[in-house]
């Protein structure tokens, strides 16, 4: 029997982009961290009111837990168990984000002709790349007619919704092979309230099945195939982010990118210790490295954030630090312990133990529409905005400012 390698719809930018990444990883860690968890429990919530027709305010204050074997669930009360990793108590910014899934949803799933609602549906691409497959958020079909595939991202890093692979295998997943439901129009839809977007929280991109497919038999299934074949070629980009060869400081592309992006002299991975090299002036860069050190910015700075806290992990654990270093105490911070208990102690000092600020902008709009009021008719005159200027790539949706002076 051929053993497929687990291709994950999730990870899929990852492995087409850089198809190495699956050798390079096959062994190594990738343990689920809190937002991972969080994003794990907002799904769950999510799940439960768009099957059991709850508002997602019912569950505001109930407590979201993952267990080891990575299922999640949400209960009123904790009970007991040994088996729960995790837990967080479902709160404000939750239930909010959430509402605006299951919002945007029910309003689709109304104005669409009698369509069957799956949640949490596995779907399979094995007929176009064997060993893929995965659970779709929701899907919304119209026999004969349009199917929506609903992807909900609760993490901050903005996810376009346009020519995303892990969207379109979701789509294709859903759709099956032969198109058996006879779907004439697919509509991807991102829905990610925790990431503010030129286009909004809510991002569509429509296309035919004829073209899904197009991408699935040009793309998908090529790329498939190619790890099946053991191809080990890396290349790095934004799709490394959450790359385990990244986390753990161990992907030989970054580290020969990040030395090669401004031409320091050495092209070995295996820098020693003390070969510390001379970073340039950047007044004597040249426009097209200070384009490549600004695209591989990003890349750079989150991997060196995943080496500190390796080599920090490592220490902690008992494993050694790197040569040359030592653990030391870090800056302390203090916090109360029990506030309830800090209040009864200092009653006698009555307003002075408070330190009462405005709220933020955000924060007074947020108020404000909880109570039923309107922000821009409450807030208008009231908000200075102040906008400063920043590089953003090409293609960034932005309009491109002009300079003041030529
Ligand atoms: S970190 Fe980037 S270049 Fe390295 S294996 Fe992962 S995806 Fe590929």
């Amino acid at each position: 029997m051929t053993m497929h390698a687990e291709l994950s719809p999730s990870a899929s930018k990852r492995w087409l982009m850089c198809p190495g990444s699956m050798i390079l990883n096959k062994d190594l860690p990738n343990p689920a961290n809190d937002y991972t968890h969080i994003g794990t429990i907002a799904h769950e919530v999510a799940e439960c009111c768009l099957v059991r027709g709850d508002d997602p305010e019912r569950y505001l204050d109930w407590w979201g837990f993952v267990n080891a074997q990575g299922g999640a669930g949400v209960m009123k009360e904790l009970g007991p168990g040994s088996d729960k990793v995790f837990t967080h108590r479902v709160d404000r910014d939750m239930v909010d984000a959430v509402k605006v899934y299951v919002d945007v949803i029910r309003a689709d799933i109304a104005e669409m002709c009698g369509p069957e609602v799956k949640v949490e549906e596995r779907v399979s691409m094995e007929w176009l790349a064997p060993g893929m497959f995965g659970t779709a958020d929701c899907i919304a079909v119209e026999p004969l007619g349009l199917m929506r595939v609903y992807d909900y991202k609760n993490g901050r890093t903005v996810v376009e919704v346009e020519n995303n692979p892990q969207a379109m295998s979701y789509g294709l997943g859903a759709m099956g092979e032969g198109n058996p439901f006879g779907i004439e129009e697919i509509e991807l839809v991102i829905i990610q309230p925790n990431a503010p977007h030129v286009d909004g929280v809510v991002r569509r991109w429509r296309l035919t099945p004829e073209e899904l497919i197009a991408w699935g038999v040009g793309t998908l299934a090529p790329g498939a195939e190619a790890i099946e074949l053991g191809e080990t070629r890396l290349k790095a980009g934004d799709w490394c982010q959450f790359c385990p060869a990244k986390r753990q400081g161990v992907c030989p592309e970054i580290r020969r990118q990040m030395f090669g992006a401004i031409d320091v002299e050495t092209d070995s991975a295996d820098l020693p210790v003390q070969a510390v090299p001379t970073l340039p002036d950047p007044g004597m860069l040249t426009p097209d490295q200070v384009a490549r050190v600004l695209t591989l910015e990003p890349l750079f700075s989150s991997w060196l954030k995943d080496v500190k806290a390796k080599a920090l992990e490592d220490a902690q654990a008992g494993r050694g630090a790197p040569p040359g270093f030592k653990m030391v105490a870090g800056r302390s911070s203090r916090k109360w312990s029990d506030e309830t208990q800090v209040k009864a102690r200092l009653s006698r000092h009555r307003q002075d133990v408070y330190d009462i600020a405005l709220k933020s902008v955000a924060q007074m709009e947020k108020m404000i529409k909880a109570k039923g009021g309107d922000p821009a008719i409450e807030l208008e005159g009231l908000i200075e905005v102040n906008r400063g200027v920043m590089l953003a790539p090409e293609q960034d949706k932005r309009k491109a400012i002009e300079p003041m002076f030529t």
